[in-house]
């Protein structure tokens, strides 16, 4: 079959991560072969999607208003997290795996992206301005002791912890008892942090330096 809408919809899916022609084709069927009510469930469903979701305003984490009332994710507000703990992140399905794994006590933030290597304006891939002022607020409280990166073990990566690190090396020379640290390379090269599993997971933030 090929028309305008099934090829734009083909394209679409093609998006997706992980996606290649061939399963966006079945994709497409599949939803033709679905009956009236469960096709628009699911179209009101992406509608609704961006219009109820918010970011959090402190560390980036999509969640939905439904769930809650503040400008704050779950994270972010609960009291019983460990303040003095700030990992830095590239994405929502990061903090889903590293929550999953049971194994961090502590808060997130989420870069939404990571740096191509030699990239011209590398401060517009991330969010790196809203990463330093948090943390500079973090660090005039008291409270943070530790900035922990756990970004993909690839170039892009390393590249990125590099970038960073320059940039929180200057925020951090007034406050000496705070430190920067990287997950340990338990994760093979190549991993991205949302494929890892929970104990792999757990030896690498144990022997972060
Ligand atoms: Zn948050």
């Amino acid at each position: 079959m090929s028309s305008s809408i099934f090829d734009q919809l083909v394209a679409m899916f093609i998006k997706f991560p992980g996606i290649g022609p061939r399963q966006a084709r079945r994709f497409v069927y599949f939803l033709l072969a679905l009956d009236e009510q469960s096709l628009n469930r699911f179209t009101e469903s992406i509608s609704l999607l961006k219009q109820k979701a918010r970011q959090c305003d402190r560390c980036g984490y999509h969640f939905f208003k439904d769930d809650q009332g503040g400008q704050l994710c779950r994270l972010c507000s609960d009291p019983n997290r460990d303040h003095s703990l700030l990992m830095v992140v590239e994405k929502d399905l990061d903090v889903d795996t590293i929550k999953r794994s049971d194994s961090y006590p502590g808060l997130f933030f989420i870069l939404g992206g990571l740096v191509p290597i030699l990239d011209k304006e590398p401060a517009k891939r991330i969010r790196l301005a809203k990463l330093l002022n948090l943390i500079k607020t973090e660090l005039k409280s008291g409270v943070l002791t530790e900035i922990i990166l756990a970004l993909s073990v690839n170039s892009e990566g390393d590249y990125t912890i590099d970038y960073l690190k320059q940039h929180l090396q200057l925020i951090l020379v007034d406050y000496p008892n705070t430190k920067i640290s990287v997950l340990g390379r338990g994760l093979s090269t190549g991993t991205e942090l949302e494929y890892s599993d929970s104990e792999t997971l757990r030896n690498a933030l144990k022997n972060r330096g």
